[in-house]
This record gives structure tokens, sequence and C-alpha cells, in this order.
């Protein structure tokens, strides 16, 4: 097969970056492992060696092979990256970006068209119906801001809702069920000169192209590059021994309650709604004087609600939130299975405790049911999830963080091969010290600023807030800086313009290429960075 244009990979980023070239006018062949729906066969060729799985998830909960890749089953936080990330910090080892905020935020504005999240505002105050709602009242933006925001998207599942688009554009054509287990260079490893790629079945397919671009998701992209063997033996892109290091995901947990002293009512605890609809939640983050002075990786937090699995908290919703959860039958129907286990935990199943929870929370459980199924399962724009109001003005203070990068956390390819010959990776994902000392400052600073306002306290949970940060670390959901981004080859895999340096004609689109991990979660900046490929693109090519 020949095209002009090769795409590996159908989620959010290949399938953006596949039609953004196409409506360019662009012959497009987008070449995905999945089809339209889930199967197990095809899913178990991503599975991966885990050196520590209580730091990572497996990789059948993180990605999915299907046309719309991890958009099947994600939940549709959409977080830009924050000017700070982009900063000189030298107190963060190797987070130098080879670009400015200022070359990635323009193209903000068409990512959140793609996700369906209105304007491309993160911040309540500049959204004027909202403008007067923060946290609490009276809380200032200072060093502390309580006025960023998170959007959320329907949540846009990128293989059904483009399918139409991906079936009827002019010029642009997908192989599903086919998967590329090799990237062919010429001799010189200069020029890519074709995708080697195979079918369950057992036959083989070569694909020729003018340019390729692997938008396999974060490790798959990474495994790809280092499987391709022939010609540079320890794999395309390697050339500075950086392929696979950097692995980054986040930092997250709760190791405190917020206690407000303001008028309980008027906590902004739950998901506001702007004039397009679109849902959107109030976090507390930090100026970027403030993570200058205090040298802290860049994180944030946001209230939750108490842990539905521990009937103490005496909620009926929370409770009927964890019968149907964890109920054997209905449970695994309702979210993705790695959320599922996140918010069940993963003690015994109990139910009387439950029980008389509901029994005593009647009205309130009664009400609650049918109202959220409707905005959850029948309607279009999907409510993300619920919130139950503390009577006490108390809420458990979620944190989500940068992971610091370090060449020792890295994937590696591992000697077992799946079912079509390619080596199955080897993932090793390392937090360190000063991720945990972000954590426990940051929580610092958040108390001083409630009380300097005289609007609340931080309150952390009894053990060693060290120990419990250090056992609740852990991701694979966001995977960023395999493939880090670099002006200057030494110090990465690709260039400025997500090119593999020292190969004309490749080009990733994927959160391997991120420097630094920042607060955000990744998939909002992955689509934002295939708008920036498309059309950089299309501008060598019209040349
Ligand atoms: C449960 C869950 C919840 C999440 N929630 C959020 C959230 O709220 N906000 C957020 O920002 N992110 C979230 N994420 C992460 C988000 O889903 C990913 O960042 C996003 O899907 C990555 O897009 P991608 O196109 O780079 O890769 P993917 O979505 O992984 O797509 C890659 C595609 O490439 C295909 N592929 C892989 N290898 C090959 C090959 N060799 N040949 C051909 N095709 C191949 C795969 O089948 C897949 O379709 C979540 C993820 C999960 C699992």
């Amino acid at each position: 097969m020949t095209t002009a244009i090769a795409v590996v990979g159908a989620g959010p980023a290949g399938i953006v970056v596949a039609l953004e070239l196409a409506r360019k006018g662009h012959a497009v062949l987008l070449i995905e492992s999945g089809g339209r729906l889930p199967d197990e066969r095809t899913q178990a060729l991503g599975d991966a060696a885990i050196a520590d799985p209580a730091k990572h998830v497996a990789m059948g909960l993180a990605t999915r092979r299907q046309i719309g890749g991890a958009s099947n089953i994600w939940g549709g936080r959409c977080v830009p990256y924050d000017p700070i990330d982009f900063d000189r910090r030298p107190f963060i080892q190797d987070s130098e970006w080879p670009i400015a905020y200022e070359a990635i935020a323009p193209y903000f504005q068409r990512a959140s068209d793609w996700f369906f999240t209105g304007r491309s505002a993160f911040n309540a105050h500049e959204i004027p119906e909202i403008r007067h709602r923060t946290i609490i009242p009276g809380l200032p933006d200072g060093d502390v801001l309580s006025s960023s925001l998170e959007r959320w998207s329907l949540p846009t599942n990128f293989g059904r809702h483009y399918a139409r688009e991906l079936a009827t554009t002019p010029g642009l054509r997908i192989a599903e069920g086919l998967t590329c287990v090799e990237i062919e260079t010429d001799s010189a490893a200069g020029a890519v000169t074709g995708l080697r790629c195979r079918r369950l079945d057992g036959s083989e397919v070569r694909i020729q192209a003018r340019h390729y671009i692997v938008a396999c998701g974060g490790l798959e992209t990474t495994r790809l590059l280092l499987a391709s063997r022939s010609v540079m033996p320890r794999g395309i892109g390697n050339h500075s021994d950086l392929l696979g290091r950097y692995y980054m995901g986040h930092i997250s947990g709760k190791i405190a309650d917020v206690v407000f002293d303001t008028p309980p009512k008027e906590t902004a605890y739950a998901y506001d709604r702007d004039a397009d609809g679109v849902y959107v939640r109030h976090r507390l983050s930090f100026s970027r004087e403030a993570i200058l002075r205090e040298r802290l990786p860049n994180i944030v937090g946001w209230l939750v609600n108490p842990e539905i699995a521990k009937p103490e908290h005496g909620s009926g919703v929370l409770s009927f939130a964890y019968l149907a959860l964890s109920s054997p039958f209905f449970g695994k129907r309702f979210i993705a299975e790695g959320i599922r286990q996140a918010a069940i935990g993963n003690g015994p199943r109990v139910i009387w405790p439950h029980l008389a929870n509901m029994l005593r929370d009647l009205p309130a459980t009664a009400v609650f049911v049918p109202t959220f199924a409707y905005r959850r399962f029948l309607v279009r724009r999907k409510v993300p999830g619920f919130f139950v109001r503390s009577a006490a003005n108390r809420y458990p203070l979620q944190y989500h963080g940068e992971q610091v990068p370090s060449p020792e956390s890295r994937v590696t390819l591992s000697d077992e091969c799946d079912e079509l010959g390619m080596p199955r990776l080897r993932i090793d994902l390392r937090y360190c010290r000063q991720d945990v000392d972000g954590v426990l400052r940051a929580h610092e600073l958040w108390d001083a600023h409630l009380r300097r306002h005289r609007c609340g306290r931080i309150e952390y949970h009894a053990g060693d807030l060290r120990a419990m940060i250090e056992t609740q670390a852990a991701d694979g959901y966001h995977q960023a800086g395999t493939t880090r981004m670099s002006r200057d080859p030494a110090h990465g895999v690709v260039d400025e313009h997500l090119r593999v340096h020292g190969i004309g004609n490749l080009h990733l689109a994927s959160s391997s290429t991120f420097v630094t991990s920042g607060q955000a979660n990744t998939t909002f900046m992955i689509v934002a960075f295939a708008l920036r490929l498309a059309d950089r693109l299309h501008e060598t090519l019209q040349a």
C-alpha cells in the first residue's frame, strides 16, 4: 500500500492529525491495530511486564487497542499545561522544553473544539457567568489560586464521535486490525522507507509513504521505536540512549482534609457549568511566582467525596455508589475498570452497613439515583461524577502533581514477544524524593493561605505522611517523557517540531514527547501538539 502520509494509531492523537491533514487535501492512511469493537486477543498485544505493579496499572487498564484508543474508556478531564511548565526551572532536573508556552497556547481553542469543551478558558475570572464563584467566598488569589479550573469533555470518544468523518473524508483511508511491528529505514537511518505491519491471521503488509507519523500512545509509540532495530540496533531515535527514559506520569493521592470556617452552603465543592453547558471544576493551584520561589513541582488539588467504600461516611448516596460499582454484575458496566477499582478499593465487599446508610438516608438517595442516572447515561454531555455536600464543611483534598523527570524511570524491551513477534515492554516507573517533598510543601502552603485569610485549614490524616504519599504514588494512565523533545539531538529523541532527530520523514504525535508532566492530564496537550504537527506538516508539503 502506498500513500502520502501514513499515521500509525487511531487514538485521539492519530485521529486528529489524520483528519486535519485529510481535510487539507492530503492522502492519508490511518493504520490501527484494533477495530471498531474491543477484542481480547488484540488487546493482549500490548501487555507488558511491570517492575512494580503497585506503581503502575496493567496495560489492559491503561490502554485500549480499538479505534479511538484509550478515549473509549477515559474520564474526559481536559486541562492545558501552564506557562510555568515551559519556564526554565533549574530546581527541576532536565525540565527544559525546546519551545515556549506561547508556541503551543494558540492551539488551545482548536483543541477545545475537538473535545467539545467550549471556550478555552481555564480560570473562573475569564468566564463572566462564574466569575464570582471560587472554591470558597472571600479567598483571594495570591500565592495560592482558587480560581483555576479544569473543563470536562462529553467525554468525547474519538472513535465514535468522529466515525462518520473518518469514513467520509476524501483522501482518508483506515486500515483496521493492522499492527505496525517495525519501522524500516534506509541503510543510513536517515529516512523511513516503509512500515512492516501484521494482522492476527498471520498476513503481512508493507506500507510506503512520503511521511510517517507514529501516534500509538505514550508507551506503545516508544515500544515501536525500540523494536525497530534492523538498522539501528538500539532502536530508532535512540542515538543518545534516551529512548524509553524519563518515563513520567503524575503523583496523586490524599493525605489531608480541608476544613473550611466559611458557611458550608457557599463551598463550591461540586461541578459548575458555564453558559455552554460545559462542566468545570474548581481547583487550588499555585501562582508562577510561588512555584519559582518555593522551588515546587507544579501541583494542584481539588475537593472530593470521602472514600465511598468506608460506610463511616454515613451517606446513603455514597453507599449506593459503592454497592453499584462493587456489584460483580453491574459494576464494570458503569465506568472504566481502572477508575472503578480505584473507587471501590481492594478490601472485601461490605454490604450491610452500606444498606443501613441508604435506609437512614432514604430521601436523599431516592432523589439522587434517578437524577444522576439521567445526567450520566441519558444525555450527550455526561456529568463527570457526583458530590455530596459535607455538613461539617470538611472535604478530603485530592492532589495531582508533576512527576519530576528522571532518566532512571524508564521502559525497555523485555525478552518476551507478543503474538505478532514484537518484543513486549518492561515498565519501571519510579518516583523520587523531590516528588514527595513537593506534595508535602504544597499542603503547607495551602494550609498557610487558608489560615492567613481566615477561611479554614488543612487537617492531615493520621499516620506517616511521607509513607502515605509514597504508597499512593502510582500511574500508567498518563504516559509521558519516553521520547522527549529537545533542540539538541544529544538531549532528546524528537526536535521541537516532533520530528525524530536525524530522520527527515518520521514524526511522533504522542505524550511520550513531553519533557515534563506538569499538573495536567495528558490528552488535551496531546491534541494541541497533534494540531501543531498537522499544520507544520501541511506547510512543509505545500512548500
Ligand atoms: C481509565 C482512563 C481514564 C483516563 N482519563 C483521562 C482524563 O480524564 N483526562 C486525560 O487527559 N486523559 C485521561 N486518560 C488518558 C487518555 O486516555 C490518553 O492520554 C489518550 O487516550 C492518549 O491518546 P493517544 O492517541 O496518544 O493514544 P491512545 O489513546 O493510546 O491511542 C493509541 C492507538 O494506537 C493503537 N496502536 C498501538 N500500537 C499500535 C501499533 N503498533 N500499530 C497500530 N496501531 C497501534 C492503539 O490500538 C490505539 O488505538 C485516561 C486513560 C484511561 C485508561
